[in-house]
């Protein structure tokens, strides 16, 4: 099951960047395949589980995965890096390293949540605020949004005026703040304090539900009041 998104930029001749939403997990989380339409090189965000339809969702697009990509350490997120890596062979970047506690207790995270068995993963490279990371040949920044998860991080590229929020803020909501290692005044100094100044009009696709705009939750998102 998958979705393609629109580009965040109009089409010219080509995109600057592709980027295809493949549902998974019953969380219905978002992971993201992205890619540079030019090469076809991209990299996985969050394959949370459901490799096999990852797998199949690569393979229809032709594109060549160079690593994959966390945002944090929540189950549905990771729950599939450790197979999707060692199966394509390539590096684990990210999160900040607050959250190796989550992924190392992944274990218990699928036990609580009642989903099937997800192996730890061990990240090649932690992520720390103000780092840049490569993906689909563009430069993202790390901004690193602590209060749903304590090592959870943002990617922002600048120019195309996008990001991916992973489960910090959603259209309409916030992350939840009632798991370990979560708390709610810390969600909304990262939001109100880190996303938010980036501009109205970044636009932004969370790890659950539809994409947005920073604006648009300034305005209406009923927990930023
Ligand atoms: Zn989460
Ligand atoms: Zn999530």
């Amino acid at each position: 099951m998958s979705q393609e998104t629109e580009t965040p930029l109009p089409d010219n001749d080509q995109p600057p960047i592709q980027i295809m939403v493949i549902p998974v997990t019953a969380f219905q989380q978002n992971c993201s395949l992205v890619w540079d339409p030019k090469t076809k090189a991209g990299a996985v965000i969050d394959p949370g589980g459901d490799v096999p339809t990852i797998r199949k969702a690569i393979e229809e697009q032709g594109v060549t995965v160079e690593k994959i990509v966390l945002t944090h350490g929540h189950i549905d997120h990771v729950g599939g890096a450790a197979d999707l890596a060692a199966e394509l062979g390539v590096p684990v970047e990210g999160p900040h390293e607050a959250d190796r506690m989550l992924i190392e207790r992944v274990a218990d995270q699928a036990r609580q949540f009642g989903v099937s068995e997800a192996k730890p993963v061990e990240p090649d490279l932690w992520l720390v605020d103000g780092d840049t990371i490569e993906m689909a040949g563009r430069t993202f920044q790390v901004l690193h949004c602590p209060g749903h998860a304590p090592g959870h991080v943002v990617f922002f590229d600048p120019e195309l005026r996008f990001a991916f929020s992973g489960d910090v803020l959603f259209a309409g909501s916030i992350g939840r703040t009632d798991l370990p290692g979560a708390d709610h005044a810390t969600l909304i100094a990262s939001i109100k304090e880190k996303l938010l100044p980036l501009g109205d009009d970044v636009s932004f696709l969370p790890g659950h539900g539809p994409a947005s705009t920073f604006g648009h939750e300034r305005e209406s998102n009923p927990f930023l009041r």
